[in-house]
């Protein structure tokens, strides 16, 4: 019995698990065993729309089992804490698992450039309950800027910085326009628009960098008019508690300092043996073997393809390399020439908030209305399952209609509620808002 072991059930690890399915169905001897420390695929193209109460949250998972179907590979939900390359096993909280071949697609995390106090006081934005944590939180300073008399502290609160001018740091921003001025504006009677801010402050010189010059523009035109304020070649310096140093001679107040500005591989990658780029990817060849460990793949946001160094951290990358890894896996035990992963771009479509998007695909760049209708087209089409496609579907025909839900469900890292001790949480210190 050979046993294939995939970690991560991302899009990279999704697909290389699906394509040994198909390749191995009849091998009874072969066995393919996914580990994940989550227990669902997210589809994080969606994610910014979580921040604005557009998308709800559980719509935009979809759970392993689920997606397994019929499949026959096995599932376990174990956090990968090494890998034993020399002994071919990676180990688990629970002892170690050996395998015959090995694809790591275990994904990245944030990168803070070592910039002093980021990591402690700035909202990360890579997962679902760090989407859910920002909904929450943005919602929990409306409850409180509707009644705080001072005049200095509500801007702070309605004051909301996004570090990096990247696709995910666009998305989300804009996606926070929507809400703020569409409905917090509208529905908290003590918030004047006039007092919300929200900024992008960029390190390069433009934004959404990989898009081209004439769609940048366009996008840099559309936010401008939407009233976000974006600040290019803007380094952070220093990010304080209620505040962020830029270029290391100004000093901005926010309550809210939303970090975006880059990615790093997973430290299971970073321990791994060998070669790593600068933001700890783990180099590999043009099959996305490991050196040294031609049973090792690792793929996705993982890994550097040394052919491939600059492809862009997307989804597409990923699922192409998750099939090719499973491939090669399969051409190695049967002796084939193994394939190779060359970097061929699938576009790139950024929607800005609610009507607009820019797109540009097979040479063609597209921005505004139609855009738009192509954006949700595209992300509803690739969504996994119809049940997905569905409640998402109708989570945007809602959005249209009704008013965003502002309900806080949990309370929020930060509340100010929450310091208040429980005996003091009397009924007239509960901040119920303005009605
Ligand atoms: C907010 C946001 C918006 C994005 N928007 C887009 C977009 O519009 N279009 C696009 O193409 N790309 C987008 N991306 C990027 C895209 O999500 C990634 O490039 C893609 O997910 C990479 O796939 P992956 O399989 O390498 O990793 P991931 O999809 O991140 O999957 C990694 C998996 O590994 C698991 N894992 C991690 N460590 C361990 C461990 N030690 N043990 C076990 N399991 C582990 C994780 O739980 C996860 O299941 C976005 C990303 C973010 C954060």
């Amino acid at each position: 019995m050979k046993r294939i072991v995939v970690v991560g059930s991302g899009f990279g690890g999704l697909q290389a698990v699906t394509h040994l399915d198909g390749m191995f169905r009849r091998d009874r001897d072969v066995e393919i065993l996914l580990l994940s420390d989550q227990n669902y695929l997210l589809f994080t193209p969606l994610l910014p729309q979580i921040a604005s109460s557009y998308t709800d949250p559980r719509h935009i998972v979809q759970a392993v089992r689920e997606i397994r179907g019929r499949k026959r590979f096995r599932f376990r939900r174990e956090a990968v804490r090494a890998v034993d390359a020399a002994n071919r096993r990676v180990m688990v909280d629970s002892g170690s698992i050996e395998y015959d071949a090995l694809i790591l697609a275990s994904g990245s995390r944030t990168e803070f450039f070592n910039t002093p106090g980021a990591r402690e006081n700035c909202w990360d934005y890579k997962s679902l309950q760090q989407a859910v944590e920002l909904r929450e939180r943005i919602i929990d300073l409306c409850e409180h800027a509707d009644h705080t008399e001072d005049s200095a502290a509500r801007r702070s609160m309605l004051t909301f910085v996004v570090v990096g001018g990247g696709y995910t740091g666009i998305e989300l921003v804009t996606e926070m326009r929507d809400f703020l001025f569409g409905y917090a504006a509208r529905k908290y009677r003590g918030i004047d628009a006039a007092e919300i801010r929200l900024i992008v402050l960029e390190a390069a010189p433009d934004l959404l960098r990989g898009i081209g010059p004439k769609l940048a523009a366009h996008a840099r035109k559309r936010l401008d008019v939407s009233g976000i304020e974006v600040r290019t070649s803007t380094r952070v310096t220093r990010v304080l508690q209620g505040s962020v140093e830029i270029n290391g001679n100004e000093s901005l107040a926010a309550d809210t300092i939303i970090w975006t500005a880059g990615v790093r591989a997973s430290e299971l990658i970073e321990s791994l043996p060998g070669l790593h780029d600068r933001i700890g990817r783990a180099v590999v060849n043009a099959h996305l073997q490991l050196e040294g460990h031609p049973e090792v793949f690792v793929i996705g946001d993982s890994a550097a393809a040394v052919n491939a160094q600059e492809a862009p951290r997307v989804a597409p990358v990923a699922i192409e390399q998750g099939r090719i890894a499973a491939r090669n896996v399969a051409h190695l035990w049967h002796g084939e020439p193994l394939d190779t992963y060359e970097y061929a771009s699938k576009g790139m479509l950024v929607s800005l908030g609610m009507n607009y998007a820019v797109v540009k695909i097979a040479g063609i760049q597209i921005s505004g209305y139609f855009a738009w209708l192509f954006w949700n087209a595209v992300h509803l089409y690739k969504l996994v399952g119809l049940k997905k496609q569905v409640q998402v579907a109708g989570d945007w025909m809602l959005g249209f209609i009704f008013p965003r839900d502002a309900a806080i469900v949990r309370r929020p890292r930060g509340c100010k509620l929450c310091g208040t001790a429980k005996q003091e949480l009397a009924p007239r210190a509960m901040d119920t808002g303005t009605f």
